[in-house]
């Protein structure tokens, strides 16, 4: 049987990829599904005599091999490498990239988990960052020092759903000698290719949408620059916060139905937005394909269609939201995202309390839902009985 549907790169739709690539049939039984190869270390036939270069399973083990390399063949890159977390992804490339005394511009509405690790761990390593509105290039600009080494963007950003350019910022990037680091964790790669607009490596928490059902955790660094791919996979080494063989395997599964998962997150997520813009109690809904959300027209050029997260703001103010939060049924109250089953959280004082008093501050009568694959009638109903109706 021929692999060569297998090759990353290939000239292969997505949904196509997303099933084939690494998904070679297992060389030994023909098992068409990657085994879990729960394994630490391999045989050699000889001193030095690796059989597929596996020696040792941090530096490289089979099942994570096959994730990687449909990660890579996804985003469009060259490499991909899968982390225990989607913050050992980042803190492996925020090491890989720099050094003391470097600069880093970041979005103010970053991922508090992401705001965290430059604000109590990589400044304490002598590396400074500013926070930019990275939706407008002109505050990224204004940002840049000569020691900028990087630009993080996330579009569309959690929990406000702003949108960057991505191409824009690439231009600004390339301009200042800088890489452009875009975390694709709310677009997955099937509705954003952040590396074909110019950005220089993929960040993401596949915990989130790439695994899809809220049972696995983990990250992975994408980019199509060979030696910058060889550095990272020398720091994912060295540093060691691989993604173990059973929970790349819980990836790669998650990653078979993705394109269809994010047509119905898309889809259900539409309609809730449309819902609640009609809804007298709700006084503001963020969400990029609506026509009035000031990066619509940036997100349909960037976008293949517009996602599962909406976030909106509730009259009546913090306690009005945390009410529609627990009045909730059948959204369940819970922090992250990206799952087949639909979650309500309060962001000020859930996923987003520890960035309250920073310039990420959130606002308190906000309420973030990841809208999930269930009957968009049921999640309809739902919430309007969550808001009193
Ligand atoms: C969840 C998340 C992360 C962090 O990923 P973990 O897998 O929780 O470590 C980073 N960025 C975004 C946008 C996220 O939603």
């Amino acid at each position: 049987m021929s692999d060569e549907h297998n090759t990353p790169g290939a000239a292969r739709s997505f949904e196509t990829l997303a099933i084939h690539a690494g998904n070679t049939a297992d060389p030994l039984t023909g098992a068409v599904v990657p085994p879990i190869y729960q394994v630490s270390t391999y045989k050699q036939d000889g001193v030095g005599g690796l059989r597929g270069g596996y020696e040792y399973s941090r530096s490289a083990n089979p099942t994570r091999t096959a994730l990687e390399e449909n990660l890579a063949a996804l985003e469009g890159g060259t490499r991909g490498l899968a982390f225990a977390s989607g913050l050992a992804a980042e803190d492996c490339l925020l090491r890989t990239l720099l050094a003391p005394g470097d600069h880093v511009v970041i979005p103010d509405d970053a991922y508090g988990g992401t705001f965290r690790l430059f604000a109590k761990v990589v400044s304490r390593w002598g590396v400074e960052f500013s926070v930019a509105d990275t939706s407008d290039p002109a505050s990224v600009r204004a940002a840049l020092t000569d020691r900028t080494k990087a630009i993080w963007v996330e579009t569309p950003s959690n929990p406000l759903l702003g949108i960057t350019d991505i191409a824009a910022l690439a231009d600004l990037a390339r301009t200042a000698g800088a890489k452009l680091v875009v975390d694709n964790t709310f677009a997955s790669p099937y509705l954003q290719q952040p590396l074909a607009l110019g950005a220089d490596v993929i960040v993401h928490s596949t915990t989130k949408y790439m695994g899809g059902h809220s049972d696995v955790v983990g990250g992975a660094l994408i980019t199509n620059d060979p030696a910058l791919g060889e550095e990272l996979a020398y720091h994912q080494n060295a540093m060691g916060a691989v993604a173990g063989p059973f929970d790349a395997w819980l990836v790669l599964r998650g990653i078979k139905t993705l394109a269809v998962r994010m047509d119905r997150h898309s889809e259900n997520a539409t309609k809730i937005a449309e819902m609640l813009t009609r809804h007298p109690r709700v006084t503001q809904v963020l969400y990029p394909g609506l026509p009035e959300h000031p990066g619509h027209e940036v997100a349909a050029k960037q976008m293949r269609a517009f996602g599962g997260m909406i976030s909106f703001r509730v009259e009546g103010g913090e306690q009005a939201a945390v009410d529609v939060c627990n009045n909730a049924k059948l959204f369940t109250l819970g922090e992250s995202l990206g799952g087949v089953e639909s979650l309500i959280e309060h962001p000020g004082r859930m996923t987003h309390a520890s960035v309250a008093g920073s310039a990420l501050e959130v606002p308190a009568d906000l309420v973030r839902l990841s809208v999930g694959i269930e009957s968009a009638d049921d999640l309809l109903a739902d919430l309007r009985q969550a808001l009193g109706d």
